[in-house]
């Protein structure tokens, strides 16, 4: 049973330039058994992050809690984390066994038997059980990578954190070993901290996603809010592929106008009342919710367009689409199996269900 806490982290780093901010005042309750995946663009402060729960890093301000207890004055090895790296990290010189016996070696005293008798289940549970006498160098990218996840397991850590580890892997590989990973993770319960900058990886592996910008939290929920409610334009932005298309606009009367004043888009009265008193707006609608050739064309919420450019991906078409009356573009995902083309005219609906909309200024969701 554990639960990690990093609460109010902060973490600076002194180079040439100044002090950096890499982590700032992050707070984050992970519980125990759950899969957390900590989301971001690059340098957002992911690594710092994980590397100062693994004991990697020093803490600057706050403080990191395994079950209550602080840690930060405890030595990486005493701190029954495991931690799995991009780069997988073995030793060469080792087979797979001594690689994986290696850290049971340092943080247990089990005698041989015993240790023996974990790595072999660790290495079934990896399905690496024949390749346990074999060097690094002689097996493929993922083949060390399970290595390198059996290594974590068979410690039998109180939490597992992974920087990045299927990036290394093809496209292929990389979501076999998610959907593997995932499994195992469940079987365990073991409380997971998982790195990564994919979006996709952090949608489908997580119970949640903690997203970071700029060494800041953005927001922490299960993929799904952060999908259908987002706190705010980053996190709106940031997850879904394609991304939210979002339109500058101006608060007028019961009305939403785009700042050069060529659409105005009514709002309904819940939409309305959730705005406040703020007037300078952006509009933001998710690409599966675009419809097109959908509602009337009398409909207020609907405008004339032109298909510029399709982009067959299997099951869904993205389509990119210029307004007729003002200059604008929205990016529309569709059924695959449509008959659209490029310069079909059309009309585009934008459903007043589907629509978010932020404050320009601070990027905060108001609906
Ligand atoms: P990536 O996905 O590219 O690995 P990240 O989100 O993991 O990025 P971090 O590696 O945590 O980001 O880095 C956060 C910020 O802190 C970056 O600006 C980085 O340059 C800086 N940083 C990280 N480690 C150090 C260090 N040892 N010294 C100085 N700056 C550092």
């Amino acid at each position: 049973m554990t639960e990690v806490t990093i609460d109010g982290v902060t973490k600076t780093f002194q180079d040439s330039n100044g002090e950096i901010v890499a982590v700032d005042d992050v707070t984050i309750e992970i519980e125990d058994g759950e899969f957390l995946v900590l989301v971001g663009p690059s340098g957002c402060g992911k690594s710092t992050t994980l590397r100062m729960v693994a004991g990697l890093e020093t803490v600057t301000d706050g403080s990191i809690r395994l079950d209550g207890r602080s840690i930060e004055h405890r030595q990486p090895k005493d701190r029954n984390v495991a931690m799995v790296f991009q780069s997988y990290a073995l030793y060469p010189h080792m087979t797979v066994r001594e690689n994986m016996r290696f850290g049971l070696e340092e943080s247990t005293d089990l005698g041989d038997e015993e240790m023996d008798r974990l790595v072999e289940e660790s290495a079934e549970m990896m399905g690496i059980g024949e390749l346990l006498d074999r060097k690094p160098s002689d097996l493929s990218g993922g083949q060390q990578q399970r290595v390198a996840l059996g290594r974590a397991i068979v410690r039998d850590p109180d939490v597992f954190l992974m920087d990045e580890p299927l990036s290394n892997l093809d496209a292929k590989l990389r979501s076999q070993m998610r959907t593997e990973l995932q499994r195992i993770q469940e079987e365990l319960g073991v409380t997971t901290i998982y790195v990564t900058h994919d979006q996709t990886e952090a949608m489908t592996m997580s119970d949640r996603i903690a997203v970071l910008n700029d060494g800041r939290l953005m927001q922490v929920g299960t993929p799904l809010e952060c999908y259908h409610r987002p706190a705010n334009r980053f996190v709106a932005d940031f997850i879904g592929d394609p991304s939210m298309n979002f339109v500058d606009v101006t608060r007028r009367d019961d009305a939403l106008v785009t700042t050069d004043g060529g659409l105005t888009y009514p709002l309904a009265a819940d939409v309305a009342a959730n705005l406040g008193d703020a007037t300078d707006l952006v509009l933001g609608v998710r690409p599966e919710d675009v419809e097109i050739d959908g509602g009337s064309a009398a409909d207020e919420h609907t405008v004339a367009a032109t298909i510029d450019v399709i982009e067959p991906t299997g099951d869904d078409n993205v389509v990119y689409l210029d307004l007729d009356d003002v200059d604008l573009s929205l990016v529309a995902t569709v059924d695959g199996m449509r008959r659209l083309e490029s310069g079909d005219e059309v009309t585009v609906g934008i459903p007043e269900d589907a629509i978010h909309v932020f404050d320009r200024a601070t990027g905060e969701a108001l609906h």
